[in-house]
Formats: structure tokens, C-alpha cells, sequence
């Protein structure tokens, strides 16, 4: 027969061993050389190690070489009769791979009180360690960043204050943590703080936010937030990350860009006014000019010296006459004034007309590519200047003389001229501002008299028609303008 204390010590002894057993952490027990005694399923989980292998081992083979030294402090302070507990280290598995541990390590006394050994617990504190330095990272940038990052409750109250918030808005944190964000919420704002925690509360971020925060002096800074909602690891909307940038210079690069594109609006109407101003006042002085000169050119026989003089100034005054039309045409067009009038008429017959009015000189050669008859519903007047403008722009700029292609075709619903001569070219970088008022693009030494206005004045008009124009070029080589117009009729804009 047992005695009921033997029962009750046997029971007490299983009920040990399956605590062991089933731990989650790894629990060894060692000799005080150091000779491995016990060694649980978790110790076999963790290490690598099966019991049957490492039981009789040295502990130092689950001890990296550079931390051999522990385990003498260890076996020391076990010797001494003291615990050690949470000691954090480093130990390594079968496999060689490093595992972050938790150690709490107890003397194993005999029956008589004799310190013989030393039980282990170890607790795999790798993921702990993980987060712990991801934490000290993310803590680390927010502190280091130079945005403000401020957290709050739902209710308002500021949970956190980095450095760059206390740079921004003057508050230290030990100032600004507990209190209501309406700390830096101007009054007449206070209902954005309204709008921005129903968002968060309903999961939603704020982005790019433009508003007006207060410093603790009472200035007020423009700045963009974009606040998100911070989710608390059961899933719950807990608070709000606002991140807070100040957007001071760029307001005041944007106010001063406004500023001078106002300066360079207003410049540019007075220049228009002025143009049709001045324009209009010459008309007048230059039409009578004209009438008197056409009298005195009947007034003289044809063949005196006289009247070679009055044809030169009769010549002279057309040239300027054609300058003062340039302009006011100008000026209609900048100021919206410019009236199409519609009608059906024959390009080809349009492009022959043109040519006839400005006859081959002796050094220019006029080929032209085109058969047939293209009929087209735009207002002719205007499309003639166009044409009239680039067959000019092709003699005057290729001075030495040559051939220049004038081809008209139609394809898919639309109308299509080229000019193409093999003059003196505009070089690349010029080619994109050719279409602008005023601007020319040739070289001064060419002695090539104008003032910019003509491709101008033809785009807007192929525009107007709802065409486009455009122009391939190469210095030295030549260069070919095209447009293109819709045959049928287009709504006026
Ligand atoms: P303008 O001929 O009076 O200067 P335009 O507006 O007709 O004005 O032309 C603008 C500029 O484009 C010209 O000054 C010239 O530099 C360039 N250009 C126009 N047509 C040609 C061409 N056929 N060949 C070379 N350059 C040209």
C-alpha cells in the first residue's frame, strides 16, 4: 500500500512535468559546469535541438561566441544563490540563426540545500525587439521631420507634438499636449475643425487641406494639412495624424506670379491701345497722302523725271498703307473684333489669284502642285491674306533667289496648302515662338525689313476657322508652312 503523501508528491511531480511540457517558453536546466540536464518541447521549438541530442551538451553550443562571457557571469551569480531575471540576449539556434531572448534564471538546489544547477526560462522576444526598434524608427522620423505632425482624440485634445510643431507654431510640447487643438485654430476658422473629425470618424483622410493655423504669438501662417485617422489595433477610429506644412513662400511666390501677371496684362493693353490708337490716327494723314499723289501721277506725262518720283512715293506710300492695315488688323484681332464672312468659294482659283498678284521676280520660281477645283466655305478675304502673307514670307526670305512650292490638296473632309521655299531656314530653338505677335526670328545682318505681325495675324485666322497652322523648318535649307481648314462650314465662336 502507498502512503497518500507519496500519492500527493507523484501527482505533484506530473502536474510539473506537463507544466514544462507544454510551456510556451523554452525551460532548460543545466549543471553548474554548465552540462545540459532538461530541455522541454519549446526549448526543441526554439533551438532546434531534439532533447535526446543536447541533453548531456555544454550550454555554449546555443551561445554565439561573442557573448561566451554571460554564462560566467551567469553560472556566478547562480552559485551565489541570486536569480537573474528579464536578462535580454542573444542566442543562437541549430540552424545558426540569431534569436533574440528574454532569460529569468534560478539556482536548482539538492534535497539537502546544495546549489547544483541552474533552470532557465527563455522567451523568444524577436517580434517584441522588432517592433519595439520599428517603433524607435517611426518615432525617429516623426521627430526628425520638418513638417508638423501633431495627434489628437476625437475630442480635439493633442495626444502628440513633434519638434517641428514646436518650430512652427511656437508652442513647446509640454505646452501644447492635453490641449484642445482650437490652440492653434484661429476663431473664425473653428468650424473647419468641425468638418475635419466628422472625415476622420467616418475613416476618411483630409489631403492638402489649405487653411490658416495661429502661432502662439498670434500670427497667422498659411499651411496645407492632410490629417488621416489613427485605427487602434482593434480596429476603432481613435484619433486624428495631422501633418502640417508651411506654405508661407509658396503663397508668396503665387501672390507675386498673380502680381506680375496682372503688371504684364495691364502693360499689354495699353500696348494694344496705343497700337490702335496711333494706327488709327496715321489711316487718315496716309489716305489723303495717297489721293494727292494719284492726282499729281495724272497731273505729270508719264515719261518726266517728275512723275518717276511720284510713282516711287505713290509705291512707297502703298508699302505703308499695307503696315497700317497690318496693324489695325492687329488690333481687331487682340481685341476680339475680327468678323468672318462665309462664302463658297474655289481655293485653287484663290491660290492662282494670289500668285498672278505677286509674279515670279527674276529669281524666284513659283511651282505649284494642284489640279482641279477644291471648294471650301470660309471667308475668302481673310484666307487670301493668309496665303498672301506666306507666299511674301517665302520670297522675302529666301533672298537668293530659287524655287517655291505651293501645293493644295484635300483629304478626309479637309483642305490643306503648303509653301515651301529654300531660303535661309529658322533654326529650331525659334520655331516655337514664330506664331507670337511681333516676333522675328531672323538674323539682323540679312537687312530682311518686318515686324512680326503676319504669322500672327494668320493664325488667329485659320484658327478662327477652326484650322491649325504649323511650319517645318531648317536653317540654311528652307522651310515649308502648312495649313489646314475644314471644308464645310464651322460655327462662328
Ligand atoms: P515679318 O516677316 O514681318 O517679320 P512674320 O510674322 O510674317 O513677320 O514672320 C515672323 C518671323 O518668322 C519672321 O521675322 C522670320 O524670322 C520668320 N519667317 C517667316 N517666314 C519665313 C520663311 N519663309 N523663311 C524663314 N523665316 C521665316
Amino acid at each position: 500500500m502507498r502512503y497518500p503523501e507519496i500519492i500527493l508528491l507523484e501527482e505533484k511531480q506530473a502536474l510539473l512535468a506537463s507544466i514544462v511540457d507544454s510551456s510556451e517558453d523554452a525551460i532548460i536546466s543545466k549543471t553548474l559546469q554548465g552540462i545540459i540536464t532538461s530541455w522541454n518541447p519549446a526549448a526543441e521549438r526554439m533551438f532546434g535541438y531534439k532533447e535526446a541530442e543536447i541533453i548531456g551538451q555544454h550550454i555554449s553550443c546555443i551561445i554565439p561566441v561573442d557573448r561566451l562571457h554571460e554564462e560566467e557571469f551567469i553560472i556566478g551569480e547562480v552559485s551565489n544563490g541570486r536569480r537573474i531575471e528579464h536578462f535580454e540576449t542573444i542566442r543562437k539556434s541549430k540552424s545558426g540563426n540569431e534569436i533574440a531572448l528574454s532569460l529569468s534564471i534560478s539556482p536548482v538546489k539538492n534535497k539537502d540545500g546544495q546549489i547544483i544547477g541552474a533552470s532557465k526560462i527563455a522567451r523568444d522576444i524577436s517580434v517584441y525587439k522588432k517592433t519595439a526598434e520599428k517603433q524607435d524608427r517611426l518615432a525617429a522620423i516623426v521627430n526628425n521631420s520638418d513638417d508638423a505632425i501633431i495627434s489628437k482624440t476625437l475630442n480635439g485634445i493633442i495626444t502628440s507634438w513633434n519638434k517641428a510643431a514646436e518650430r512652427l507654431f511656437g508652442f513647446s510640447e509640454a505646452d501644447a499636449l492635453n490641449r484642445h487643438i482650437s490652440l492653434i485654430i484661429p476663431e473664425d476658422r473653428l468650424a473647419e475643425e468641425e468638418y475635419i473629425i466628422n472625415e476622420i470618424s467616418m475613416g476618411n483622410s483630409v489631403a492638402h487641406f489649405e487653411t490658416i493655423r495661429m502661432t502662439k504669438d498670434g500670427l497667422r501662417i498659411p499651411i496645407s494639412l492632410t490629417i488621416s485617422p489613427i485605427i487602434s489595433q482593434d480596429g476603432k477610429i481613435i484619433g486624428a495624424s495631422k501633418i502640417a506644412r508651411d506654405i508661407s513662400e509658396k503663397i508668396a511666390i503665387q501672390e507675386e506670379k498673380e502680381r506680375l501677371y496682372n503688371e504684364v496684362k495691364l502693360l499689354s493693353e495699353k500696348k494694344d491701345e496705343f497700337i490702335a490708337m496711333t494706327t488709327h490716327e496715321l489711316k487718315t494723314p496716309i489716305t489723303s497722302l495717297s489721293g494727292f499723289l494719284q492726282l499729281l501721277e495724272m497731273y505729270y506725262s508719264s515719261d518726266t523725271k517728275n512723275a518717276s518720283i511720284v510713282r516711287r512715293c505713290i509705291k512707297q506710300t502703298d508699302k505703308l498703307s499695307l503696315l497700317i492695315n497690318d496693324l489695325l488688323e492687329f488690333s481687331k484681332m487682340r481685341a476680339g473684333k475680327l468678323r468672318l464672312r462665309y462664302e463658297t468659294f474655289d481655293m485653287v482659283q484663290l491660290v492662282t489669284e494670289v500668285l498672278e498678284a505677286y509674279k515670279e521676280s527674276e529669281c524666284h520660281h513659283f511651282v505649284v502642285n494642284t489640279k482641279g477645283q477644291i471648294l471650301i466655305h470660309a471667308d475668302p478675304l481673310r484666307i487670301e491674306q493668309v496665303v498672301v502673307n506666306l507666299v511674301i514670307n517665302a520670297i522675302k526670305y529666301s533672298p537668293a533667289g530659287g524655287n517655291i512650292e505651293i501645293s493644295i490638296w484635300e483629304k478626309e473632309g479637309n483642305v490643306f496648302a503648303s509653301v515651301k521655299d529654300y531660303g535661309i531656314g529658322i533654326s529650331q530653338e525659334l520655331i516655337d515662338n514664330l506664331f507670337s505677335q511681333f516676333y522675328r526670328a531672323v538674323e539682323p545682318n540679312y537687312n530682311i525689313p518686318g515686324l512680326g505681325m503676319g504669322l500672327y495675324i494668320s493664325k488667329q485666322i485659320i484658327e478662327r476657322h477652326n484650322g491649325t497652322i504649323n511650319v517645318k523648318s531648317e536653317i540654311s535649307k528652307g522651310s515649308t508652312f502648312e495649313f489646314m481648314l475644314p471644308v464645310s462650314k464651322v460655327e462662328e465662336i
